[in-house]
């Protein structure tokens, strides 16, 4: 029998949180009649520094059963950081850890497979989306060409897999070795390796309150999966620039007969294009580099990821 933790980051979730806590204690009491995990087994939310009644809402349920234990993070520290503060606060207490969003979208009704391919020897199981139904056509299609952007830029993601998983005690420990700033967990996991299976199921819809990703977090998230998981970028700009300084050449020889045959004063139109072209890339192409630099120089300051103002449990 496992000792299974569920950790279940949130931020400003005063709305869906009561609802929430009661579907994961019901889900979590069946789970120990059944004889699949062990009674001491717990729902830890992890407050991400929110603004409303998050944390009061986690004490009082904390108080009302021991089932429930509460993380508090000195401040918001955004998703991928409460996240891995869960993760590696309960890595020596539980013998797996699965990890769910507050707002229920994933199926909870999977904990059991997992929990079965866990004792079944594998350390990492995914939670992989069957379809895409609930999402807009546009959240599809962006999030699916995503998940084909990463991999071939050589990050190795499991294909619609976000961050509902279970890890064991073993693969926690082996990612408490993983000391980076910059956190992409879906990009990060598979590289501990050992065993790993994947479960599928539907998303669903938030059960209530807003979505805590609007678009503008979203676009960082991907973004910090590409830096944080591939230099391919920095490859390609250096391809851009071989490739522009060809056509350079190119255009150097045509310059040199124009020149020879007396008509060098028609090429302003396309001087003045080629100046705001190239100038245009070579910010660009500075700007990554720069991305990429800002990444090393927060690595280097080895900040600590997210600070414990307070944990409650029995
Ligand atoms: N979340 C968090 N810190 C943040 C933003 C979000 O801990 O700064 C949590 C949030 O409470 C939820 C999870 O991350 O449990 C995913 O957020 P949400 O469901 O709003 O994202 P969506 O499903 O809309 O992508
Ligand atoms: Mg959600």
């Amino acid at each position: 029998m496992l000792k299974l933790y569920i950790a279940v980051p949130c931020y400003n979730e005063e709305e869906v949180l009561p609802d929430s806590a009661e579907k994961l204690r019901a889900k979590l009491n069946s789970m120990m009649t059944d004889g699949l995990i062990t009674q001491d087994s717990r729902i830890v939310f992890i407050d991400d520094g929110s603004k409303d009644k998050t944390w009061q809402l986690i004490t009082q349920l904390h108080e009302s059963d021991s089932i429930f234990s509460g993380i508090k993070l000195s401040r918001n520290r955004g998703h991928q950081n409460a996240l891995m503060c869960g993760l590696m606060t309960l890595r020596d207490e539980a013998d797996a850890v699965i990890s769910i969003d507050a707002d229920l979208q994933d199926d909870i009704e999977v904990f059991d497979e997992m929990v079965r391919r866990c004792e079944d020897g594998c350390d990492v199981v995914y939670g992989v989306r069957s379809k895409r139904e609930t999402d807009t056509f546009f959240k599809r299609f962006t999030a699916e060409g995503y998940y084909k952007l990463l991999d071939k830029m050589g990050a190795k993601v499991i294909f619609n897999h976000a961050d509902f998983r279970l890890m064991s005690r073993r693969a926690l420990r082996a990612f408490a070795e993983f000391r980076e700033t910059n956190l992409f967990l879906r990009g990060m996991v598979p590289m501990v390796g050992y065993k790993s299976d994947i479960v599928t199921y539907e998303r669903s819809e938030r059960l209530a309150g807003e979505s805590k990703y609007p678009l503008k977090k979203m676009l960082a998230l991907a973004w910090e999966g590409i830096t944080s998981l591939s230099t391919k970028p920095i490859k390609m700009i250096t391809r851009l620039g071989l490739i522009i300084f060809l056509i350079s050449l190119i255009m150097l020889i045509y310059t040199l007969i124009r020149y020879f045959t007396g008509a060098t004063n028609t090429g302003w139109a396309s001087l003045m294009v080629s100046i705001w072209a190239i100038g245009g890339l070579q910010m660009v192409a500075i700007g990554i580099i720069g991305e990429y630099i800002g990444k090393i120089y927060l690595e280097a300051k080895r900040r600590p990821r997210f600070i414990v103002e307070e944990y409650i449990h029995d």
